[in-house]
């Protein structure tokens, strides 16, 4: 096996872990012991709002869940996405971080991105937990709140607390998903139920830690329509179904498609996965590439 397939394989197999509850996630491998079960040095969110954490259990592991195999294409976005409508690319191409632990380094001149960017936000403050074993496993020196995206977008149940890197990919995100939802669907999105974006927890079984502990990963379940249709991750994505002919599960598959092959994120994790993620895309910035937005 090639370096970098090996990187990636390792990225995949670790990213069972990675998925949205990582304190119930199963060991994949027995004979490697688990680190002990150290409580994390939680910061504290300077933000006046509650965030909207994944909800545990809700996303409990099935017992057995494969680890999908890599797909051979690369990293290059989408050939047939034309100049005029593709989206910067945000998702972290370098292969040689991929096993790099920690939280995304400060992106400098933020905020003025940002309203670059069509993005209203607030300023936040997580800051970055106590440094375990060399790592920092919570928080991140850099996060705003959403308050909203150049594609007119509300989120609920909370404004987004997110880094920088990927209040900046939303722009882009938003773009994407209104064009997906004008294409397949006829209209636009007003409004998105997520499940959350920052969750402080470590994993069960590696020292790898979730992008959420970040405010670095995203959880989309619902898309809410100026039709008055509402489009469930739960219901219309169907990973049963090879061809589907229902205009939901056609936007939900373009979409997750597109936001990984043009690097909108670097990880996009849908129901094709396991069953950890049947009601919600999962999206992040990891410094490792995963796609999990085909079987
Ligand atoms: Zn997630």
């Amino acid at each position: 096996m090639r370096p970098s397939l090996l990187r990636r394989a390792s990225a995949l197999l670790l990213l069972a872990l990675v998925a949205c509850d990582a304190s119930s996630a199963t060991p994949k491998t027995p004979s490697e012991p688990p680190p002990a079960a150290a409580a994390l040095d939680v910061p504290e969110v300077d933000a006046p709002e509650a965030d909207a954490a994944p909800t545990p259990g809700d996303d409990a592991p099935a017992p057995g869940a494969s680890v999908m195999a890599f797909p051979s294409g690369s990293n290059a976005p989408a050939a047939d996405a034309s100049a005029a409508t593709r989206p910067a690319v945000h998702a972290d191409l370098d292969p040689d971080n991929d096993e790099v632990i920690g939280p995304p380094p400060p992106i400098e001149d933020c905020e003025e991105r940002l309203a670059a960017a069509g993005i209203t936000f607030k300023p936040a403050r997580i800051g970055l937990g106590r440094k375990q074993g060399g790592v920092y496993t919570c928080g991140s020196e850099q996060v705003v709140r959403v308050r909203r995206g150049p594609g007119e977008i509300t989120y609920s149940k909370s404004s987004p607390l997110l880094t920088c890197g990927m209040a900046l990919a939303l722009a882009d995100f938003e773009r994407v998903a209104q064009e997906e939802a004008q294409r397949h669907l006829g209209a636009r999105i007003k409004q998105i139920d997520h499940l959350g974006t920052y969750n402080c927890r470590k994993m069960a079984a590696y020292d790898l830690i979730s992008e959420h502990s970040y405010a670095n990963g995203f959880d989309l379940r619902r898309f809410h329509l100026t039709s008055g249709e509402v489009i469930s991750v739960l219901e219309d994505f169907r990973p049963e179904v090879d061809e589907p002919d229902a205009p939901a599960t056609r936007f939900l598959r373009a979409l997750a498609n597109r936001l990984y092959d043009e690097g909108v994120f670097s990880v996009v994790v849908t129901p094709y996965f396991d069953r950890l993620h049947r009601n919600h895309i999962h999206v992040d910035l990891a410094r490792y590439r995963v796609d999990g937005s085909r079987p």
